[in-house]
């Protein structure tokens, strides 16, 4: 009945998907957007506000999965990126911009001696493991179920036929003991440890304190590079979970807002790890990539550092997300149903269930047609959030936006209460 209502009211999006099919398979190109009946079209977005080509208007909770953080038209990226673009792009040359930006970003996250530029988060962690694999000469990659680290490498419930064939084990995520277990048996070629500090695409799960700090004594233990993807989390507070935990890893990705919204990408960490890359070196390990240093994004990621996010910025957004998410759990405690808020600071998701999911196994395990009702009826009352219930807050989402959700919400738990039981 929901889906019927959502198609009933988009004409103009089914046209453009039906349109789609004849050249893109499924009239898709990139599956994280697909949804059914068929998913919407953007015209344009404004603020945190997204207009749909059939007249529709939300306000996005969902942020480019944490990469908007800036809103869709923030004056100080567009300002920086016009700089840019007069400056001429495709330079192919060393440029003005990239040695300021690397410097904003070393300076900001604790674990980083030096960084190189990628143009996507996934593209960063294939570098960051193979600098691993290349810094210890062995081959096994230890990674966590419900783990995201890009298109290429997925650590769902099933092996992902699209991963990169590393040497790859997979333990359940906050599992002290299997992780340990499994590290110590893999000790003689256990090459890396990657994990994001708290799940994000896999539920919003933070790790615990004691995961975190068996997994770096582990690390050091047996000689393999322990690597925190913090593409997402690196938002969450002004040096990243690295900081906010505590637990320095010795490599670190990041991606997502960092470039101010253009495509990104970067992978750092200890001095003697990334002198592998050093070009002065007879024994340099080439890493090139045509836009690694491209204009738009280093000069975006200038301003989105240095102008917008500033650590200040950062505190007040992620202290706006708890108190979010607090009145969210609140409102459903009011209603008496089974619905939790998990995550940290803007970036959080929800899971319909009684008791709080420790790993993807046990977020997978709870009731995801009620995130597909979620996603739709929100929509319907003018909210995004992604269909699989995740919210990553905007700068642009102001207390005005977050009241209305409250309110959206408390009309679903309360017309949808039943459902829910
Ligand atoms: N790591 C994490 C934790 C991510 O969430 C993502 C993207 N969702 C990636 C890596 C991959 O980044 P990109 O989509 O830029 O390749």
């Amino acid at each position: 009945e929901a889906r019927d209502h959502y198609a009933a009211a988009r004409p103009a999006s089914a046209a453009q998907h039906a349109a789609s099919l004849s050249v893109m398979p499924g009239g898709n190109t990139r599956s994280v957007l697909f949804h059914g009946p068929f998913p919407f079209t953007a015209e344009k977005g404004e603020g945190c506000v997204l207009t749909d080509i059939d007249g529709h208007q939300t306000v996005s909770m969902i942020g480019e999965f944490t990469a908007g953080l800036f809103g869709h038209s923030h004056p100080a990226i567009r300002a920086a990126v016009l700089r840019a673009l007069d400056s001429g792009v495709n330079l192919t040359a060393h440029n003005r911009f990239e040695g300021r930006f690397a410097k904003l970003v070393c300076d900001r996250f604790p674990s980083l001696d030096r960084v190189r530029f990628t143009n996507s988060g996934t593209e960063a962690n294939l570098l960051a493991l193979a600098t691993a694999t290349i810094a210890t000469g062995r081959r096994t990659i230890l990674g966590f179920q419900g783990g995201y680290h890009g298109g290429l490498m997925t650590f769902g419930a099933a092996t992902n036929p699209i991963n990169v064939p590393h040497r790859t084990v997979v333990t359940p995520y906050n599992d002290v003991d299997a992780a340990v277990a499994t590290a110590r048996a893999h000790a003689a070629d256990l090459a890396a440890i990657i994990l994001e500090p708290m799940l994000g695409g896999g539920g919003c799960i933070p790790a615990t304190g004691a995961f975190l700090r068996a997994l770096r004594d582990v690390a050091t233990e047996t000689g393999a590079v322990l690597i925190f993807d913090e593409v997402m989390t690196s938002r969450l507070a002004p040096g990243g979970l690295q900081e906010a935990t505590g637990v320095t890893p010795d490599m670190t990705t990041l991606g997502k807002y960092i470039g101010g919204g253009m495509s990104f990408g970067a992978f750092g960490g200890r001095e003697d790890l990334m002198a592998i890359f050093d070009p002065r070196r007879p024994d340099a390990v080439p890493h090139a990539g045509t836009f690694n240093n491209n204009t738009l994004t280093m000069s975006a990621g200038i301003a989105a550092l240095s102008e917008i996010y500033t650590p200040d910025v950062a505190v007040t957004h992620n202290a706006n997300g708890d108190a979010l998410r607090d009145a969210l759990n609140a409102l459903a405690r009011k209603h008496g149903v089974p619905m939790l808020v998990t995550g940290r600071g803007s970036m959080m998701a929800f899971h319909f269930g009684h008791a709080v999911p420790r790993n993807a196994a046990e977020a997978g395990a709870m009731n995801q047609p009620l995130k597909e009702l979620l996603f739709l009826d929100l929509l319907d009352r003018g909210f995004y959030i992604a269909r699989r219930g995740m919210i990553a807050l905007s700068l642009a989402v102001g207390a005005a936006e977050r009241e209305g959700f409250l309110a959206a919400m408390d009309d679903f738990l309360e017309i949808r209460a039943d459902v829910i039981r």
